[in-house]
């Protein structure tokens, strides 16, 4: 376990991809996890946060996006969605070898998923202060009662998936606000993004 770089502009194109420093290839592929996320908010109105796997020869397997609204699924977090589609695309309920990439620190249920799943590298984005199980909030995938150790690189694009989840709340409370008006009169719109870090996403 380690904490990468923040952002990670300055990685050489051939840097050979290792548990703790993200690679060119992590960038390019975090990169997608957060299109799929902004999928998720422009297209089914979710929480953004996207997920995807990748195969030990780097190919793409499984993709994922929170749908916990869409499918009336209080499981269907991105990572939980993309292990299903990655375990179908492989028939094979065990992804040793594949890396799983996703926008927003996992959650437990999604963490202890990872374990099951025998997944080999976690490199995600943004931490969660909230409900994070990684660093955050609980330390589940550093426990040396597992059997079977995932390889974690954390704050990849970091402060794009921060901030896309900063504004899809912010957006949602304003809303909420000229619909509905304050809950209580001191309660208003933000108007600072940095007031209102990632809230817990289910
Ligand atoms: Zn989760």
């Amino acid at each position: 376990m380690c904490a990468c770089p923040a952002i990670a502009p300055a990685v050489p194109e051939l840097l050979i991809p290792t548990a703790g420093v993200p690679s060119a290839q992590d960038l390019r592929w975090m990169r997608e996890a957060l299109a799929l996320a902004e999928h998720a908010r422009d297209a089914l109105g979710e929480v953004p946060v996207g997920a995807l796997i990748v195969d030990a020869d780097n190919r793409c397997i499984a993709r994922g996006m929170n749908r916990t609204l869409a499918d009336h699924d209080p499981s269907a977090h991105a990572e939980i969605v993309a292990l299903r589609e990655a375990g179908r695309t492989l028939e094979n309920y065990r992804l040793n070898g594949c890396t799983l990439y996703v926008t927003l620190e996992p959650c437990a249920m999604c963490a202890m998923a990872l374990v099951h799943a025998r997944i080999t590298r976690l490199v995600y984005g943004a931490d969660d202060p909230k409900t994070g199980a990684v660093v955050s909030v609980f330390d589940l995938l550093g426990s040396p009662r597992h059997n079977h150790a995932v390889q974690v690189c954390r704050g990849v694009l970091a402060e794009e998936s921060s901030a896309l989840l900063r504004e899809f709340f912010r957006a949602r409370r304003g809303q909420r606000l000229a619909q509905t008006g304050p809950k209580n009169p001191t309660e208003r719109a933000p108007e600072n993004p940095s007031e209102n870090p990632p809230e817990k996403i289910d």
